[in-house]
């Protein structure tokens, strides 16, 4: 049973499996479901779940250990799960799991992934690296380094996007040029995608998992339950083996971008150009948030919503700094007549009760 996950092998690799083991039927039952519907080369299952909120599901423990290489013997593929700390190391090796993940909570302490390392000198088995939840690259490769230190030859990075405070169309944003930027780092190491905690719903992972083809990530690693929406952890975003087989087979595979240089430069560059126009429209939402608040305290204190100074002289500071941001007089007029627009339109709206008080 090969568990290597390499650069230039078979593409895309595939690793699916429940966000969570739940019970032992469950793990058995998913895995005949996922033999019925789609091939893939990795058994995946949370044991320990590092959640976000106590009292929720914090995974079954390692009694959960035996019931996913099981799942993994009856596919006849190797399994993975999420480690945390020496413990979780110790418990899933002596069960024979064959590849070890790090979770996003733990990448961003390096005393965690410093225990692992240290919990896995002398041991030969592959580790996954997911990114952690907050933008940082050099983070990210820290943790492949305190891996390699401790003598870990097969490494591979899972990109499962970055925490934002308020959630956009996806739960974690994926800003692309993180990965893009660690292929270029680190050009050897092979780079998953995790469209499931990219998307936190079913509908957008077609969506993610395309793109992720596109940009030439070497696999992917899915949620998938045998019922999905009463899945203990994650329901949202888990899909069925028999949709999985679905999504799989949708998927579009482009030539390798080392094939076609010019192809890969562009989009990159295409790439960098949408990550900054979702960013441009997040920070348009947030700042039409705080229009609402302005247009929230103006009705108490019985405020016109035009203050036509005011907006003069926000003009003028703008039109002011125009060469130091390289943009045309004009280009930054209508910049700002149609923000001013809109968010005379969510003050107006405030006004007139139209939003909830909390909105
Ligand atoms: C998971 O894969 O179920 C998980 C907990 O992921 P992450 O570490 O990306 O939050
Ligand atoms: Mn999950």
């Amino acid at each position: 049973m090969s568990s290597s996950i390499q650069k230039g092998g078979k593409r895309p690799i595939i690793i699916a499996g429940p966000c969570s083991a739940e019970t032992e039927d469950q793990m058995i039952e998913t895995a005949l479901q996922i033999k019925e519907s789609c091939n893939i080369d990795m058994l995946r299952a949370g044991i320990w779940k590092p959640r976000t909120r106590p009292d929720s599901f914090e995974g079954v423990g390692e009694v959960g250990l035996s019931w996913l290489v099981n799942a993994g013997k009856e596919l006849g593929i190797p399994t993975t799960t999420e480690v945390a700390n020496t413990k979780h190391v110790e418990q899933a090796l002596k069960a024979g799991v064959d590849v070890l993940w790090i979770g996003a909570r733990t990448t961003v302490n390096p005393f965690a992934v410093q225990e692992i390392a240290d919990a896995l000198k002398g041991v030969k088995i592959p580790v996954l690296v997911k990114n952690p939840v907050n933008p940082d690259l050099e983070l990210w490769i820290g943790a492949f380094e305190r891996l390699e230190k401790s003598g870990i030859t097969e490494l591979g990075a899972i990109h499962r996007g970055f925490s934002v405070y308020k959630h956009t169309k996806y739960r974690n944003v994926p800003n692309w040029e993180i990965p893009i930027a660690l292929h270029e780092r680190l050009p050897n190491l092979p780079i998953l995608n995790d469209p499931s905690h990219i998307a936190g719903n079913r509908d957008l992972l077609p969506e993610v998992s395309q793109k992720a083809m596109d940009l030439n990530f070497d696999g992917l690693i899915i949620e998938t339950h045998r019922s999905p929406d009463t899945a203990w952890s994650d329901a949202a975003q888990q899909l069925t083996p028999k949709s999985l087989g679905v999504l799989l087979d949708s998927l579009v595979l482009r030539s390798r971008y080392s094939e076609k240089l010019d192809t890969e430069h562009i989009s990159v560059l295409r790439e960098k150009i949408g990550d900054l126009d979702d960013r441009l429209f997040e920070i348009l939402m947030v700042r039409m948030q705080l229009s609402e608040d302005i247009g929230r305290f103006k009705k108490e204190h019985n405020i016109t919503i035009l203050q036509p100074e005011h907006w003069k002289k926000l003009i003028s500071a703008r039109l002011g700094r125009t060469s130091e941001y390289k943009l045309s007089d004009r280009f930054m007029r209508q910049v700002m007549d149609a923000i001013h627009q809109e968010s005379i339109r969510h003050q107006v709206r405030v006004m007139n009760n139209a939003l909830d008080t909390n909105e």
